[in-house]
């Protein structure tokens, strides 16, 4: 029996890893997981394969940590020593297990092959450990007790890791940690606001003891803002999460674009079609990005009027009309191009809102005054034009362009109301 589990630690095991040849996916993928439950992995830990190393990094873990989920090192080849290591730190000896030794010949046979006996290798367990099948390939797991803490032993590859994760690991945590009965989860996206201004008119939602707890992450302009309440029973976590939703959504009314898709050109397209108006752009920084986040949603044909990617200062003048003279006097990425650009993309498509997006995406190009991250905005609304100036973190270029991308949704989002 696990009691109460609430931190975990996870060990990715391979010299290939360590080598850089691959990232490890699977820790990343396993404390989403292990989230779910009220589960927080707060250690990764890269090790290669090595016995002894693996023997005391699970020894130590264990008493610290009440779970360690470990993946790699299982297979049939001698230097799998995951399986040995774990042995050892448990201090018992590996036994082989007939049955799983029968049914994996057996899955031999079905294909009709002989099993090559490196793979006996996987039918040998720590003594008292229990065997996870491995339902998607040849290594089954194990969890195994180690003097405080249960080592629970995954596939490295990541889809076998994956299926072994939902089908015995996760049901076995909600059964034996009583974990999952009382935990309700609740997302809200929103635009339009940095994470310091979301956290200070958050207030005390977002202190460490609340109830729910409220955490916030913030990715290129869009901020995923979550809701965990725990329970006695799932009623009563749902109770909490419905009573704070409530005010968050009163609090954040204009910033919340969506409870359910992050992505916020689904917003976009969502809301123009209930108004039944469509939307022209006219990109230049962003390259084409904001015609792809609309045209990425199913049903973007009713309102995505038409895009232009007007890119050098010739095919602003050529493709839009704007005024040459606007350019030199005030250069590309101006207030008054933003506007002209606008405007060109309105007369030339009859669409109801017209986005301008204009702007210095660099690595290079900035100047004092217009530094890498400035970027002007157009909107034309029912020939009404304005213009926002926005000067997003001077990061790398592809998140200065969907920083543009996502602020550029949210003008047309907040417009379309
Ligand atoms: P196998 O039976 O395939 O040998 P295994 O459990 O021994 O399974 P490894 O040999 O350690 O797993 O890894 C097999 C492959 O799985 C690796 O070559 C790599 O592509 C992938 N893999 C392993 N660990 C990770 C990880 N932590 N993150 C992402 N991919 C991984």
């Amino acid at each position: 029996m696990l009691g109460e589990v609430r931190r975990a630690a996870c060990v990715a095991v391979g010299d290939e890893l360590l080598a850089g040849d691959y990232p490890d996916s699977n820790s990343g993928a396993i404390a989403v997981a292990l989230a779910e439950l009220g589960i927080v992995v707060d250690r990764f830990v890269v090790l290669g394969d090595r016995k002894g190393d693996l023997e005391s990094a699970f020894y130590d873990l264990c008493a610290r940590y009440q779970l360690v989920v470990c993946t790699g090192g299982i297979g049939p080849t001698l230097d799998d020593v995951t399986r040995e290591a774990a042995a050892a730190a448990a201090g018992v000896p590996l036994e082989r297990n007939e049955a799983l030794l029968a049914a994996l010949r057996e899955s031999y046979m079905r294909r009709a092959r002989a099993m090559p006996e490196s793979n006996e290798r996987q039918a040998w367990f720590p003594r008292g450990a229990q065997v996870m099948p491995n339902a998607v390939g040849t290594a089954p797991g194990f969890r195994v007790w180690i003097d405080g803490g249960t080592l629970c032993v995954l596939p490295g590859p990541p889809h076998e890791m994956q299926d072994m994760l939902r089908r015995e690991l996760l049901p076995w945590l909600r059964s034996t940690c009583g974990q999952g009965q009382g935990i309700v989860r609740h997302s809200f996206y929103m635009l339009g606001l940095p994470e310091s201004a979301f956290s200070d008119r958050a207030g005390d939602w977002m202190a460490r003891g609340a109830t729910p707890l409220m955490g916030v992450t913030a990715h290129t302009g869009i901020l995923k803002v979550t809701l965990l309440g725990k329970g006695e029973s799932v009623e009563g976590a749902r109770a909490q999460v419905e009573a704070r939703a409530a005010e968050v959504r009163a609090r954040f009314a204009e910033e919340l674009y969506s409870e359910d898709d992050p992505r916020p050109g689904a917003a976009v397209v969502r809301q123009l079609a209930e108004r039944g108006a469509t939307l022209a752009v006219a990109e230049s920084c962003t390259g084409g990005l904001v015609a792809e986040l609309l045209t990425d949603i199913a049903g973007a044909s009713r309102v995505f009027e038409a895009g232009w990617v007007a890119y050098s200062n010739e095919s602003k003048v050529s493709a839009l009309g704007v005024d040459p003279s606007l350019i030199e006097r005030h250069g590309a990425v101006s207030r008054e191009v933003a506007l002209a650009l606008a405007q060109g993309a309105a007369e030339r498509s009859g669409a109801d809102f017209a986005l301008s997006i204009t702007g210095v995406a660099g690595p290079t190009g900035g100047t004092p005054e217009k530094p890498v991250g400035l970027v002007w905005f157009g909107l034309w609304q029912a020939g009404r034009l304005e213009a926002f100036e926005q000067r997003f973190p001077s990061v790398d270029r592809a998140s200065i362009r969907r920083y543009a991308a996502h602020m550029a949704l949210n003008l047309v989002r907040l417009a379309s109301r």
